[in-house]
């Protein structure tokens, strides 16, 4: 057997630059740097401590920032190592995100209990998922119990964050009525937890929100499902309602069989990653003009898409 990667002791010792240099390793596209953290991520494998993943999502000004902060600091104040990431498909966040994360959540940035990664710019969104995926297993190993992970960017990363994650917290403002037309039925399907954000703006409208997000959501959840998705409210500035989530991801976390979970997430993203492989060595194998031949016969109705790429021999 191969000696331990040299940063793999310090990293389940909880040291944070340890473990910043392993996400930075895992984030690097240099196939040396790739086979460096595969082989990292083979030695933590298994040294994880339990943890509870939970995705955030919610558009742009609901208080996704302000909520990781409020729920953030209250888990780390009662001595929880609370680590938070981001998955942001769009590359307008570049090297400046770094400064952006720290001014968005100024006390857990400087907070002992906490560590706080901005997105990987850049690269396709199955890229930063991959690299986010990563990112949570060191810091699992790392001693970090709860992740939250957030989705950055309008309607592309949901998916990709809901499939890595324990639970799924959509946000939604007091005036949900105009609100939830926008919500893609999509993403409430794949909520686990409803919060009304902002409630001290507006308490009543907010009262009125919730009672409708628990309509949409007894409509939306299968009679059988294991999990009734819940609504709440709740105050990211104030701080009403930080307690009862937490106490709800709590209860989440008693009642769904977490690590069953976990396993089927990860055949299912060995699919994916298998799919992506398999597709990238037969383009690879490819004549590419004849390729792009076929494509523009495709785009110009002369030939069917599927006839185009029977031709392919697949
Ligand atoms: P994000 O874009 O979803 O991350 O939203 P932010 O966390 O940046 O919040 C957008 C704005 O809403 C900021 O000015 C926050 O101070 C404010 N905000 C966030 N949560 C609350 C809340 O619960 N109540 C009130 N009154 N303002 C809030």
């Amino acid at each position: 057997m191969s000696p331990a990667h040299p940063l793999a002791a310090p990293l389940l010792a909880g040291n944070r630059r340890a473990l910043a240099k392993a996400i930075t390793l895992a984030e690097s596209t240099r196939p040396d740097h790739e086979r460096e953290a595969q082989a990292l991520l083979a030695d933590l494998a298994g040294h994880g401590r339990p943890s509870v993943r939970v995705g955030l999502t919610g558009v742009p000004g609901v208080g996704k920032s302000t909520l990781i902060e409020a729920l953030g600091m209250f888990l780390a104040e009662a001595g929880h190592r609370v680590a938070v990431l981001a998955v942001d498909p769009s590359s307008a966040r570049t090297g400046g995100s770094i400064m952006g994360d720290k001014t968005r959540m100024p006390r857990l940035t400087v907070h002992p209990n906490a560590f706080i990664r901005p997105s990987p710019s850049g690269g396709t969104l199955g890229g930063v998922a991959r690299r986010t995926r990563e990112t949570v297993a060191l810091c699992e190993a790392a001693g970090y119990d709860v992740i939250l992970v957030e989705t950055v960017g309008v309607g592309q990363s949901e998916t990709q964050v809901a499939a890595m994650t324990d639970l799924f917290v959509l946000l939604t403002l007091p005036n949900a009525g105009d609100e939830l037309q926008g919500i893609k039925r999509g993403i409430m399907e794949m909520s686990d937890l409803c919060v009304v954000n902002k409630a001290d703006t507006d308490p009543k409208a907010a009262i009125r929100a919730q009672t409708e997000l628990r309509v949409a959501l007894t409509l939306l959840t299968p009679h059988d499902a294991p999990w009734r998705p819940a609504a709440l409210r709740a105050s990211a500035v104030t701080g009403e309602g930080i307690p009862e989530l937490w106490a709800k991801i709590q209860d989440y976390a008693a009642t769904v069989n977490l690590e069953a979970k976990r396993r089927a997430q990860t055949a299912v993203w060995f699919d994916e990653l298998l799919r992506e492989a398999v597709w990238r060595a037969f383009v690879a194998g490819q004549d590419a003009g004849r390729l792009r031949q076929l494509r523009a016969e495709v785009e110009r109705g002369e030939k069917t898409a599927v006839a185009a790429v029977g031709e392919l021999g697949v």
